[in-house]
């Protein structure tokens, strides 16, 4: 078993019977634990077999009377791998006008990712699934340059200029891979052919995987690019229409057009389920 800072990886981890005793151990959350891995990761991976849309359940306690969730999701290499974080965040009203309670920062650095920028408050969920889909990408692609990671919220949440939401912990800007593993520094716009496809769909996937996300706003350019990528590798084009506005503008896909999203895109997560003061 791989143990990797916040992530644990386990194998046949569904077909445990209910009595089968399930691992307690707590893993220690983010950079101050993360360690290199036991096992050099391979550089191919195994597919899904059938593509579709997140089936990922809801997060699951482990032990109600501590603040220890656990979540399993399945990898963009068809791995399963659990989740755990200490509750403590609550996103607070909507993400245009709301607040962040007890935020927790996105360290600068982290396996497959750097952060720029100085809002890193999110809660324990946002941070958890963003940081994971970066260390996801560094397993099945090992050496690749960090992502860059933009703003999320500042302390306490609320108004986070330029931005109309990243109020709650719950929005975050996310820069595309460029081809050829070219480390960047800053968000920036990349014509398709500079765009690396394989990188920002495991990284957009791992996500979607979660089952976590509410929306994702994307330049219509890159949606065409990772679409075609998507299809090549084996997504259907009913389960792709879903998840994406083009080719036919579905207005309900998660993954939808706003212009200023060229040289980033903005991921928006669902409610966290206990917040009861959240407003999507
Ligand atoms: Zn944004």
């Amino acid at each position: 078993m791989a143990r990797f800072g916040l992530i644990l990886a386990f194998s046949g981890l569904l077909g445990a019977g209910c009595g089968t005793a399930r691992p307690r151990a707590r893993v220690p959350f983010l950079a101050d634990h993360y360690g290199p891995t036991t096992a050099p990761p391979s550089s191919r991976w195994h597919r899904p077999s059938a593509p579709s849309m997140p089936t990922v359940g809801a997060v699951e306690a482990v032990d109600t009377s501590s603040s220890t969730r656990r979540q399993v999701v399945t990898g963009p290499n068809g791995k399963r791998y659990a989740l755990r974080w200490t509750k403590r965040s609550g996103s607070v009203g909507h993400p245009a006008g709301g607040s962040l309670k007890d935020g927790r920062a996105l360290p600068d650095t982290g396996p497959g990712y750097r952060r720029i920028g100085s809002r890193p408050f999110g809660t324990d969920e946002t941070v958890t699934y963003v940081a994971y889909a970066a260390w996801v990408v560094a397993q099945l692609f090992p050496g690749t340059a960090p992502v860059v990671i933009g703003d999320l919220s500042q302390d306490g949440g609320g108004h986070c200029s330029p931005h109309r939401s990243h109020r709650t912990g719950r929005d975050v800007d996310i820069g595309y891979y460029k081809v050829d593993n070219e480390p960047m520094r800053f968000f920036v716009s990349l014509e398709s052919e500079d765009l690396d496809t394989d990188k920002t769909w495991a990284y957009v996937e791992a996500l979607l995987r979660t089952g976590a996300v509410q929306y994702i706003f994307m330049d219509r350019a890159v949606q065409e690019a990772l679409y075609r990528h998507a299809k090549k590798d084996g997504w259907d084009e009913e389960t792709l229409g879903k998840v994406f506005q083009y080719p036919g503008g579905n207005d309900k896909a998660v993954v939808r057009h706003v212009s200023g999203h060229r040289n980033h895109f903005h991921v928006r997560f669902v409610c966290p389920p206990e917040d009861e003061d959240c407003e999507s």
